[in-house]
């Protein structure tokens, strides 16, 4: 593909991938741990370097991701590849510590082996969301945090923070910017390295994002310390994207084949998929070392597995029988 640059857009970008945990864990079908490692190696073969994996929460809650512990323990060894799973509380942590599978030091030291280098915490920036999500206040939520991230920080873990229905939420309608910031500045605070600016919904416009973002640096927060995870419910993402990018972002969520959706969103349509953002990044020049053939032919295979089509438009359009 020719690509055509634009002015504002960072040479590279990140992509944080999300298919295996944000994605499996809101398909019906539930995927055997041969096939999640098999799909983490592709992956990592496709050139993704940064995956979340997994989550530690209760099985009883999210029996898709049941096998947190097995997994973590068969993490296929790729060179430079971070390993992120979600951790929502002191007993997943404990989970988690007791795999083994962790590569610590890895930030002070930047040689990383098998296992997780990254945790995330999933906070809101809506309470009725909290609520229904967490059972908790987000204040009381945040509180649960703290010693998670302490714990990880003292054995060389970096954490990411998860702030979901940052632009609206299916109970209060939009959320104002100024409680996603206040959100946003606590998990900073709080020793979090990077925010997840979370569109749960897909309810996000361009102008909206900007906003938000203006607010943050406003508040002293830089890009660098800021992700975006938006979803495609109205056919938004790559919007909202593109005009992250233009402000200084240069780290995306996605999931591949636009794996997962939201329980709470009103279409099939969920993550921004993957190869989606790929095509237009590629289209712009911009650099994320991923191979699109290559991934569309995982989610192709994935979908399989899952026994239906993949949502991505992309990944539609470059293969024939998917
Ligand atoms: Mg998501």
């Amino acid at each position: 593909m020719k690509s055509y640059p634009l002015a504002c857009l960072p040479e590279r970008v990140e992509i944080y991938e999300v298919g295996p945990r944000d994605g499996l864990q809101n398909e019906p079908t539930r995927i055997d741990v041969d096939t999640k490692v098999e799909f983490i190696s592709r992956l990592g073969d496709a050139g993704l370097r940064t995956i979340e994996v997994t989550s530690f929460v209760s099985p009883r809650l999210i029996p898709q991701l049941g096998d947190a512990d097995e997994l973590l323990s068969r993490l296929p060894h790729i060179d430079g590849m971070r390993y992120a799973v979600l951790v929502p509380n002191e007993t997943g942590l404990d989970r988690l510590l007791s795999t083994g599978a962790l590569s610590t030091g890895a930030l002070s030291t930047g040689v990383l082996s098998t296992g997780a280098t990254d945790i995330a915490i999933f906070a809101s920036a809506s309470e009725t969301f909290s609520q229904r999500n967490l059972n908790k206040t987000i204040s009381e939520s945040l509180a649960m945090f703290q010693p998670v991230v302490d714990r990880a920080l003292a054995g060389g873990i970096s954490v990411r923070g998860y702030i979901s229905m940052c632009f609206g939420d299916p109970w209060e309608g939009t959320v104002q910017i100024e409680q996603a910031v206040d959100v946003a500045l606590q998990l900073l605070e709080m020793g979090c390295n990077k925010i997840s600016l979370g569109d749960t919904i897909g309810v996000a416009t361009p102008g909206h994002v900007s906003r938000l973002i203006a607010s943050l640096r406003d508040k002293g927060v830089q890009t660098a310390q800021m992700a975006v995870h938006f979803h495609d419910t109205y056919g938004q993402a790559l919007s909202n994207t593109l005009v992250a990018l233009s402000t200084g972002v240069v780290t995306v969520d996605s999931s591949a084949g636009g794996l997962g959706g939201c329980p709470y969103a009103k279409s099939a349509t969920g993550n921004l998929a993957t190869e989606d953002l790929i095509w237009m990044l590629n289209g712009l020049g911009v650099e994320t070392g991923v191979d699109i053939s290559s991934l569309v032919a995982t989610s192709c295979w994935m979908a399989k597995k899952l026994g239906r089509t993949s949502p991505s438009r992309v990944v539609q359009a470059l293969s024939a029988d998917c």
